[in-house]
């Protein structure tokens, strides 16, 4: 008897996880230390995608991110966006099965099963297997620590037997359900925004392969859904396509067309095109590039964001109209809503951003990532139900990013703004003359590109560096942000191990007014910056090219004839006056000419090391 009364009370102080189970990712998240946080294993993210491949051979199926990478090699045994046949029969699910390539029957009551490899499995045993991998990342992440209850997240769409159907998996999967809730009641909660005494909320959702809206109504901490609507094939999937779409185009001439339909050539095509998308989250202009050994083929572009929002732009309208649904059936207006919330990884992109913010009138909730703001809504939920309870909600997130200004006036960033605190990163820097023997560090916040435009939280200069050519030293800046938010940056130069530190409270007199306006400041001149910016980075190249061409020039000029000379004297008196230039187009042909004219010299210089080599002097030698 006072074993199991033990038992019963150990059970309860138990954490509850609070697992996303998604179409594209799925992840836990646990409350802890006062807020909800993601399990994030060993090096990693915390998500694992909703994906299984079964190997041929009969071997047991493979969960998450392998499994991206194993449709590049076998694109035939993957199951993938499981989710779309929770608690559905095979009737309602024509063309929608190319995303599991194996054969589907009617199973009992009409249900849907899949015949993988001569074994039958319900979408509940296939998601199953999903959860018992984001189970096991789970505890690892706690350390081992086994817990088995869980708060589990549905679409507020979802029908009685869809939720059926995912308290079986999670059974199957050897976990207790504590509970079953919509993922946009979760992603309210995870803003505290049950603590609002009554209010309306607007939940958008764009995932990987979907979309959901949902307008809910809150009173007295108790979640309503008004209304849900949205689009089940629209999400970041189709984001991809569009980039897919214009690589094929300009490999047309390449490409045959076996090639063009094999399936391992446009899975790898596919990550490439996600990989440009997610970098276009984050900056201006990204690299899309694409290397096949198997076929010798090479693709490359540069892809600028305003390039990537106007072929995105249509599909971003149509979320509209889904918004404009649920707002009718809601019998709501835009300017009704008083929250609206932002989730799914595809809402990262600006400009749904945007279009979100002009379609309600109001700056949407992002202050947490948004493809795990369902999992820590989750946890808030389990939190509830273990008994816990929740003073103030803890929106410990940097509110602005945190860098360095590097030569030129240029800002580093270092920390991005939205990371979770206590958090750390570390950057490695260079000297950029010849024996500089100290680094002066100026630690800036802001979202612009410039120093001058950020605000600065102190400099501290770094000193004792042994004498090396520019580049040579290595000096790693760690900053490092604790519990309540104080920022320390410490700067060590690797080969002596001289360090220099500084601390700072980055918040320190500044109010939530100011960071919003730093924050618009940073939208409205976003391409000015970046042209700006460019311009700097240029300023500094073309120094360095200049002063790199000028310790070469004596010693190569008896080898040069008249009219290259001439052309290297012009290009270097237009580098001189490039420090006054401002226009980036103009300064990039400064320093493209410059590389144009000093071909020759380098040629030179290149010969003079390759005769000496030969003549059996070492390289070193050679080059002096
Ligand atoms: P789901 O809820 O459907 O399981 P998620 O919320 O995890 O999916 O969203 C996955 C989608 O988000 C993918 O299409 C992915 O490419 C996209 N995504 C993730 N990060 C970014 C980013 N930084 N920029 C644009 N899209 C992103
Ligand atoms: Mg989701």
């Amino acid at each position: 008897m006072p074993f199991i009364e033990l038992n019963v009370l150990n059970n309860a102080a138990d954490p509850i996880l609070g697992i996303d189970l998604g179409t594209t990712n799925s992840l836990a998240a646990i409350w802890r230390d006062g807020r909800p946080q993601v399990l994030r294993h060993e090096g990693n993210d915390g998500r694992v995608p909703s994906a299984l491949y079964f190997p041929e051979n009969g071997d047991k199926p493979i969960v998450g991110q392998k499994v991206r990478e194993q449709a590049l090699v076998d694109p035939r045994g993957t199951v993938f966006s499981i989710k779309r046949f929770m608690g559905r029969g095979l009737a309602d699910m024509e063309g929608e099965l190319s995303s599991v390539q194996f054969p589907a029957k009617e199973g009992e009551h009409g249900l849907i099963q899949f015949d993988i490899r001569g074994r039958l499995y319900t979408p509940q045993e296939l998601s199953a297997l999903i959860l018992m991998r984001v189970h096991d990342l789970a505890c690892n992440a706690l350390g081992g620590q086994h817990l088995n209850r869980a708060v589990i997240t549905v679409p507020a769409y979802f029908d009685d037997s869809q939720r059926q159907a995912t308290r079986d998996a999670a059974r199957l999967a050897g976990l207790q359900v504590e509970r079953i809730i919509n993922e946009p009641t979760a992603a309210s909660l995870a803003y505290g925004l049950d603590q609002k005494k009554e209010g309306t909320i607007a939940v958008y959702d764009l995932g990987g392969g979907t979309f959901d809206v949902s307008i809910l109504s809150i009173e007295d901490g108790v979640f309503r859904v008004l209304s849900t609507s949205g689009d089940t094939h629209l999400g970041g999937d189709d984001f991809d396509r569009l980039l897919v779409g214009l690589a094929l185009e300009d490999l047309r001439s390449k490409v045959d067309a076996e090639t063009a339909r094999d399936p391992a050539f446009l899975q790898a095509l596919r990550l490439a095109a996600e990989r440009t998308k997610m970098e276009l989250s984050s900056r201006l202009e990204a690299e899309y590039h694409l290397v096949v050994p198997e076929s010798d083929l090479r693709y490359h572009r540069e892809i600028r964001r305003s390039e990537f929002d106007a072929l995105a732009g249509p599909l971003v309208e149509r979320t509209l109209d889904a918004c404009r649904r649920a707002m009718s059936d809601a019998g709501l207006e835009a300017k009704d809503i008083d929250e609206v919330v932002l989730v799914g990884g595809s809402t990262r992109i600006p400009l749904v951003r945007q279009t979100v913010e002009e379609f309600f009138g109001r700056k949407p909730h992002s202050e947490l990532n948004p493809d795990e703001v369902v999992a820590l809504g989750a946890a808030v939920q389990g939190h509830i139900l273990a008994g816990g309870t929740r003073d103030i909600l803890l929106m410990d997130v940097v509110s602005l990013s945190l860098g360095l200004e590097t030569v030129g006036g240029g800002v580093d960033k270092v920390i991005l703004r939205n990371s979770p605190i206590p958090c750390q990163a570390t950057e490695t820097y260079t000297t950029n003359v010849d024996n500089q023997t100290g680094i002066e560090f100026n630690v800036v916040q802001g979202e612009r590109e410039l120093a001058g435009d950020c605000r600065s939280l102190g400099k501290f200069e770094l000193e004792g560096i042994p004498p090396m050519p520019a580049g040579m030293a290595r000096v790693a800046a760690r900053f490092q942000i604790d519990a309540n938010g104080m920022l320390s940056v410490t700067a060590k130069e690797q080969s002596t191990g001289t360090t220099a530190k500084i601390d700072v409270e980055p918040m320190h007199g500044l109010t939530d007014d100011e960071v919003e306006t730093m924050l618009k400041a940073s939208y409205d001149n976003a391409q000015d910056d970046f042209d700006r910016r460019r311009v700097a980075d240029l300023k500094v190249e073309i120094d360095r090219m200049a002063r790199a061409t000028r310790a070469h020039l004596d010693e190569a000029r008896p080898k040069l004839d008249p009219e290259t000379l001439e052309d290297i004297d012009e290009a270097l008196t237009a580098a001189d006056a490039a420090a006054s230039v401002n226009d980036p187009d103009a300064i990039q042909k400064v320093r493209d000419e410059l590389e144009r004219a000093t071909l020759p010299l380098a040629a030179v210089l290149m010969d003079e090391v390759a005769k000496q080599a030969v003549a059996g002097k070492t390289l070193e030698e050679a080059s002096e």
